[in-house]
């Protein structure tokens, strides 16, 4: 659980501050006065969850996680606390692995995984500022050097944007990916783009390049609201394998998984497009079109979750297929990837509703269990 600061707007405007780490991976969330609650639980992500259609403003919470990052902590102490740094090196032995960021709109998703840089695009963020993703970068290139061998390594972009499959390192105009299923590969994407990389300045550069070419837009609660899902997957490989030729063009199509056992592990970074309430943020016309989308996925997500936490017998058929999102998932969430949740939370009293529900699903999601 990350919580982030109050921002300036909240603070000049007298927001209370609601949550409170207590230490131990413990968070304490105090609804005991009304002020600045907004009203009745809605969240897509805790509809199966009964606490959301309990009224909040009765509630004192306390909630127990893995770790609790409250609104001091530096980017560093979240990589390392989060167990980020274990999951770069799982990858690299050949594992799955999958971060999320997840929470309301506004709560520092973006931030969490790519620090202020990609908000403001005009000059670098400051290196202790940096998010996980170039952290991860850091890391898993440093592992590359040292190990004699090194590791081949590739990127794809993507963004889920109004339940379309978009290729965020394709340098044409944007246009719709179809997503495919196959009894080797799974859930896959059609003609996605992948690119080799070797350096933390090459992948820094894409992570750049395809993050401005998301969809965002200002609204409400956030002037740079990410208004898509993007998922950013590394491709390591072990460079012993030969399948994994020298002939590869700096560019090429995502390649066949190779017939040969090797060491081929993905380490994918997930920002998924805020919830939100449409009434709060003043959406309306495309962007309303665009909330409800966002809402969908999000619910189709929760739902999955809510299955996959699931006593193993218990488990019933889980749709993955209800959309792109879930699909695109589907290794990460059920199947032998191992999956790392942030959810990222505002102290604010008026995100009170919307932290509560985040709460709830977080605790949920930590009952899925997968087997690596
Ligand atoms: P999201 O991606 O969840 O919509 P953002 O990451 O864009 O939210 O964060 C919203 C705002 O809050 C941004 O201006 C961001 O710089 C700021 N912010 C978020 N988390 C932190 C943090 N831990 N420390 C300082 N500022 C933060
Ligand atoms: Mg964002």
């Amino acid at each position: 659980i990350r919580v982030r600061p109050l921002t300036c707007t909240e603070t000049r405007r007298g927001d209370r501050q609601v949550v409170h780490s207590l230490g131990d991976g413990t968070i304490h969330v105090s609804a005991t006065s009304p002020l600045g609650f907004g009203g009745g639980l809605w969240h897509p992500l805790s509809c199966h969850h009964p606490c959301a259609q309990v009224s909040a403003a009765k509630h004192d919470a306390t909630f127990g996680f893995s770790a609790v990052f409250d609104a001091g902590t530096s980017q560093e102490a979240v990589f390392e606390g989060s167990g980020m740094r274990q999951l770069v090196e799982m990858a690299i032995d050949g594992f799955s692995c999958t971060v999320f960021a997840f929470g309301q709109t506004g709560s520092g998703k973006t931030y969490t995984l790519m620090g202020p840089l990609a908000q403001t695009e005009t000059q670098p963020a400051a290196p202790g500022l940096l998010g996980l993703m170039q952290r991860s970068f850091t890391c898993l290139l440093e592992q590359s050097q040292s190990r004699g061998s090194g590791l081949a390594l590739s990127a794809s972009y993507l963004e889920v944007y109004n339940e379309q499959v978009r290729d965020l390192l394709s340098t044409g105009p944007p246009c719709a990916l179809p997503l495919r299923w196959s009894k080797t590969r799974g859930f896959y994407v059609e003609n996605q783009l992948s690119v080799d990389f070797e350096s933390l300045e090459a992948i820094t550069d894409l992570l750049l390049q395809g993050s401005q070419r998301r969809r965002t837009s200002a609204h409400a609660l956030n002037s740079h609201s990410s208004r898509s899902h993007a998922l950013l997957t590394i491709h390591i490989r072990s460079q012993a394998v030969s399948t994994w030729g020298q002939s590869i063009t700096p560019t090429t199509r995502v390649p066949q998984p190779s017939a040969c056992p090797s060491k081929q592990g993905t380490l994918c970074f997930v920002d998924l497009a805020g919830s939100e309430r449409v009434k709060e943020t003043g959406s309306s016309g495309e962007l309303s079109v665009e909330a409800n989308n966002i809402n969908r996925s999000l619910l189709a997500l929760g739902h999955c979750i809510s299955l996959l936490a699931k006593p193993r017998g218990k488990r019933t058929h889980i749709p993955y297929r209800d959309s792109k999102l879930t699909r695109l998932l589907a290794r990460s969430l059920g199947g032998s990837g191992v999956t790392l949740m942030v959810a990222c939370i505002s102290p604010s009293s008026r995100c009170l509703s919307e932290t509560l529900s985040t709460l709830n699903y977080a605790s949920q999601a930590r009952r899925v269990t997968t087997r690596p």
